[in-house]
């Protein structure tokens, strides 16, 4: 019988240990492996280039995303990383414009060294890639929906004008998270995701995961996961397959408190725009809908200005205040200087990024709580306003 994934995740061969039943995958802390003769090599040698832990863990993502082989790697921007050393020196990578901080501080200020160019350009608008496309052009990259205003990609017109340019196509898909987006179906090459987020989802463990289906990819980005050695340690490989045992009931519970949360927070007089997929009147709301089948757990906002964000965040007590999002705590930030610090401020100006924005990544309080916590906030952000005057 086919299981749904959520069931599948929980019943994979690695719910029990063969040797002794054990209802937990084993932590194999060993840096090497006895091998039996001079030309005799066993299933792992060294454990950079592979080691029973993490290889359940990639097995699992690899299956959750319908791909056929995951890479797990010390962390998003690792896993990142070793996707852009797929291109060499001549290529070109046309990626999306409001791209994850650290993944544009490594376009814009790492990759032109290794001889590689890149164009930043609006993914939500098919004509616009193509018109960025060149002949060495190797790569697209997509992140959707993109942080933190929003913005939808719509995956399979990227994915045809790919493949009519014969460039693979890499998708950053820690938004949404396989349980409500799986781009490997839509026809992308490789999906990347920070497991720091969602799939870790408890603010313990840095992580990045990488899943393909095609089998010559698989080698390469294995050749280079060995090469590089930004390995994930076996003891966060567990973590991770700890967090993704809950990863759906997690998701579909933060995005329900997301959606209640986003439709409140448009009725308060302070808050002037909410960025959240599930909007009526979002743009894209409609392409997301076709290709996810969730809007996700984070959303943005924009109060007047720097002032009202500031005391908006001094008087919140529920949110932790920090960088980082998809954890059980909700969690605040402020891109301008957090996620987006890297970005000059003309570059966050162009991409909507305003002095009165900041991001909610919805976690598993109680929704009214949270509502109640912000309301009280709200009241600080005016009250303090009218003393002003
Ligand atoms: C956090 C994040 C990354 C980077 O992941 P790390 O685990 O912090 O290296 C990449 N993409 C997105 C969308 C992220 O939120």
């Amino acid at each position: 019988m086919e299981f749904s994934k959520q069931t599948s995740l929980l019943h994979s061969k690695y719910k029990t240990d063969p040797h002794n039943g054990a209802v937990s995958v084993p932590i194999q802390h060993a840096s090497t492996f006895d091998q039996p003769d001079i030309d005799q090599f066993g299933p792992y040698d060294y454990a950079r280039g592979g080691n029973p832990t993490r290889e359940a863990l990639e097995e699992i993502i690899a299956d959750l995303e319908n791909g056929r082989h995951g890479f797990a790697f010390a962390s998003g921007m690792a896993a990142i990383s070793n996707v852009f050393m797929l291109l060499s020196s001549g290529d070109h990578l046309v990626i999306t414009d409001d791209v994850y901080g650290g993944t544009f501080r490594l376009t814009d200020k790492v990759l032109h060294r290794q001889g590689i160019t890149h164009t930043f350009v609006d993914m939500t608008d098919p004509a616009a890639v193509e018109a960025a496309i060149q002949p060495n052009t190797k790569m697209i990259y997509m992140e959707t929906p993109s942080n933190p205003t929003m913005k939808i990609t719509p995956i399979d017109k990227i994915v045809q004008l790919a493949r009519r340019h014969d460039c693979l196509t890499a998708l950053d898909n820690t938004f949404l998270t396989p349980v409500l987006q799986r781009p490997i179906d839509l026809g992308v090459d490789i999906v990347v995701h920070s497991a720091t987020k969602f799939i870790g989802g408890h603010s313990d463990v840095v992580a990045g995961l990488a899943v393909v289906k095609d089998d010559a990819l698989a080698g390469e980005l294995h050749f280079l996961q060995n090469c590089f050695g930004s390995i994930l340690g076996p003891q966060d490989a567990w973590l991770v397959m700890r967090g993704l045992k809950t990863l759906h009931t997690r998701m579909e519970a933060s995005m329900a408190s997301a959606e209640k949360l986003a439709e409140w927070l448009l009725t308060r007089p302070e808050v002037e725009h909410v960025y959240y997929p599930g909007l009526e009147g979002h743009e894209g709301r409609e392409v997301n809908e076709l290709q996810a089948e969730g809007p996700g757990a984070v959303l943005s906002f924009r109060l007047k200005d720097r002032e009202s964000v500031r005391r908006f965040v001094q008087s919140v007590e529920i949110p932790v205040f920090a960088v980082s999002l998809g954890a059980v705590e909700t969690i605040l930030s402020y891109p301008p200087t957090m996620s987006h610090a890297a970005m000059s401020d003309e570059e966050r100006d162009a991409r909507g990024i305003t002095d009165g924005i900041l991001r909610l990544s919805v976690g598993l309080e109680k929704t009214e709580d949270i509502m109640e916590d912000f309301t009280r906030a709200f009241q600080q952000v005016a009250s303090v306003k009218e003393k002003d005057q």
